[in-house]
């Protein structure tokens, strides 16, 4: 199984904002890069931005925000960390992808501007200080898109 690594202080801070929101939904954007052995490496995450709304099954982010904090952490980082994806929770339910979030992680793989051919959607499913996360990796269509696939990622975490 491929894994998806991300730094331990950003999946601190995910899971804060997890904490924070429940038991409404959150979640934000997945900074970082693609190790040369294909495995995404998530260094920093973004939370959903200050003027976010929040209800119990979707939220909206703070687009501008987001789009703000993206740029910044680009040119900071020497212009190698880019957006890998998203990573949303799901309070009370189950970390696997509902219907939207496959057509939402298929929207970004085919229409995103940083061309993403792979993005990577984070979900976070529990409550309180009980967490679920599993990752998912949008791996292209079968069929002329009647049949999304998708792989499961193994989530490790390190530390710098
Ligand atoms: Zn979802």
């Amino acid at each position: 199984m491929s894994q998806l690594w991300i730094e331990s202080s950003a999946f601190d801070e995910m899971l804060d904002e997890a904490v924070r929101v429940y038991p409404l939904e959150t979640g934000g954007v997945l900074t970082g890069y693609i190790a040369e052995n294909g495995e995404p490496v998530v260094q920093q995450i973004l939370g959903p931005g200050p003027s976010a709304q929040h209800k119990r099954h979707r939220f909206h982010p703070d687009h501008v925000w987001q789009c703000r904090r993206l740029d910044e952490i680009f040119e900071t980082s020497s212009e190698r960390a880019v957006y890998l994806g998203d990573w949303h929770t799901h309070p009370d339910g189950s970390p696997r992808m509902s219907w939207l979030d496959r057509r939402t992680l298929r929207g970004i793989a085919l229409h995103s501007e940083a061309e993403l051919s792979q993005p990577l959607m984070l979900i976070g499913a529990g409550r309180a200080e009980n967490w679920t996360w599993q990752a998912h990796r949008y791996s292209g269509d079968r069929m002329a898109g009647f049949d999304i696939s998708f792989d499961v990622l193994e989530l490790r975490s390190f530390s710098v």
